[in-house]
């Protein structure tokens, strides 16, 4: 089903990597009819990040690659960054506890500044390992993050969390956290969420849905906020271990076809409307239809 023109179709967490398919995972986006990308950093690097210096490049990186995005495909792409939350386990066992949880803060800083400067939209991912660690490593990730939720505060910006799956007693205690550094619990953003959660149980944190055909077809009469998201990783190591980028246009025309007279509204909740109560501004098509 053809996608109306004027429709911002938004992926709300994807990867890229000058290393994997890059420009052209964006393309394959485009051509399904996707405008705008919310482009989450990674480690490019095969080592995890022990100096500062280090995210300052990979941070770049994204930049570069959001910037060539827009340029050469007009698929819009917005920075997401921070020091990936599972850093913390590696520059640990590298630095030592106490070096380790002061670079992530240098990091996390960093990343704040750059949203202050409009280089980015939101800090992320941030958050916790999805796997145990050990109490050493779990009391440094839990003031990495508490920094984390206090640098979105003082930038005025989303946060994007990781974490193990997370029951509605887990997205209280996000919000709560939220609530204790003085940030909107909507502007915290629980991504790869993997179950439909019902509305009015999440303490108002908002989930961002994989984009699998079962989970959308439940969410999509839900009220927002809640966005999709393929979780794409740009890593040619690991073909097809997650959804591809042209997924969640794709899912957008199936809305459409299922429910001709009502699906276009339906996706404005996630691609205008949530974006709007998250982030403050609203996903633009221009009038040559291209991504602004
Ligand atoms: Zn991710």
């Amino acid at each position: 089903m053809p996608l109306p023109k004027g429709l911002p179709v938004v992926d709300h967490h994807c990867h890229l990597s000058p290393k994997g398919d890059g420009v052209r995972a964006a393309e394959r986006f485009h051509a399904a009819g996707g405008t705008h990308l919310f482009l989450a950093t990674q480690n490019y690097e095969t080592s995890v990040p022990l100096s500062l210096d280090t995210y300052v490049r990979q941070f770049e990186t994204t930049c570069e690659l959001a910037r060539k995005v827009h340029e050469e495909v007009g698929v819009r792409a917005y920075p997401v960054l921070a020091p990936y939350p599972i850093d913390i386990v590696g520059a640990t066992a590298k630095l030592g506890a106490e070096a380790a949880l002061e670079l992530h803060r240098a990091a996390l800083d960093l990343a704040g500044r750059w949203v202050r400067e409009r280089k980015a939209v939101a800090l992320g991912e941030v958050g916790r390992p999805h796997f145990p660690v050990n109490a050493e490593v779990a009391t440094i990730v839990e003031a990495a993050f508490r920094h984390a939720l206090d640098v979105a505060h003082d930038s005025d910006c989303p946060v994007v969390v990781h974490s193990s799956d997370l029951d509605p007693a887990g997205f209280l205690e996000l919000s709560e956290r939220a609530r204790e550094a003085g940030l909107r619990p909507e502007r915290v953003v629980k991504h790869y969420t993997r179950s439909p959660l019902p509305p009015g149980s999440t303490g108002g944190v908002t989930p961002s849905y994989l984009a699998h055909r079962d989970v959308v077809r439940d969410v999509a009469r839900k009220p927002g906020p809640w966005f999709l998201e393929t979780d794409y990783l740009d890593d040619p190591r690991r073909p097809g271990a997650v959804l591809d980028l042209a997924t969640v246009p794709r899912r957008a025309g199936s809305i459409i076809a299922q429910d001709p007279e009502h699906g276009v509204d339906r996706l404005y909740v996630p691609f205008v409307e949530s974006v709007e109560r998250v982030y403050g501004w609203r996903p633009e098509i221009g009038p040559e239809g291209a991504a602004e």
